[in-house]
C-alpha cells in the first residue's frame, strides 16, 4: 500500500526536478542568495561603487575588458532579464533604465560612445545569477574580439 503511493509522490518529485533545472539553464530559477552580487549588495563583499540609489547599485567589473567597464544591477532579486522583466515592479525597471544614461554621462562615454549588454543563462554565458548590465567604453568595444578575450 505504502509503495503504490508512493510512486506518484517520486514521478512527482522527478517531475519538478526537470522542470527547475531547465529554468536555471535559462536563466529564471530560484534566486540564490550567496551569489557573488548579492554579497555586494548585503556589503559582505567589497565593491569600486559609482552609483545607487534607492534599486540601482552600480560598481566596476572586478576583471575589465575595457578601460571602463562598469556593472549595473537592480537591488532586487532577479536572476536575469527574463526574470526582471516578468517579475520586476514598473518602478524597478524604470529607475534601472534611467539609471543606465545617468551612469553613461557620469563615466563620460555619451560622446564617444558605448555598449551596454547583459548575458542571460547558459547560452548567454552569464555566470552571475543576478541580472547585470556590463556598460563598456574607453575604446571600440570589437564585439568579436572582446569575446574571445
Ligand atoms: P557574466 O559573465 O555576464 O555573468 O558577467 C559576470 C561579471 O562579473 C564578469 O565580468 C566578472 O568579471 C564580474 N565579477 C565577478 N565577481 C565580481 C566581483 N566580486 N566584483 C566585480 N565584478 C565581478
Amino acid at each position: 500500500m505504502i509503495n503504490i503511493l508512493f510512486v506518484p509522490f517520486l514521478l512527482l518529485m522527478f517531475a519538478t526536478d526537470s522542470l527547475a533545472s531547465s529554468e536555471t539553464v535559462s536563466g529564471i530559477g530560484k534566486y540564490d542568495d550567496n551569489n557573488v552580487f548579492a554579497k555586494i549588495l548585503q556589503n559582505k563583499l567589497p565593491a569600486k561603487v559609482v552609483f545607487e540609489n534607492e534599486y540601482v547599485l552600480a560598481f566596476e567589473d572586478i576583471n575589465p575588458i575595457r578601460p571602463v567597464h562598469v556593472l549595473i544591477i537592480p537591488k532586487g532579486k532577479y536572476r536575469s532579464l527574463v526574470d526582471f522583466s516578468s517579475k520586476a515592479t514598473d518602478q524597478e525597471i524604470l529607475a534601472i533604465v534611467r539609471a543606465m544614461g545617468k551612469i553613461a554621462k557620469a563615466m563620460g562615454l555619451t560622446k564617444d560612445g558605448f555598449s551596454l549588454m547583459t548575458n542571460s543563462g547558459h547560452h548567454g554565458g552569464q555566470t552571475v545569477a543576478h541580472l547585470h548590465f556590463h556598460l563598456l567604453g574607453g575604446e571600440p568595444v570589437n564585439w568579436e574580439q572582446a569575446l574571445r578575450e
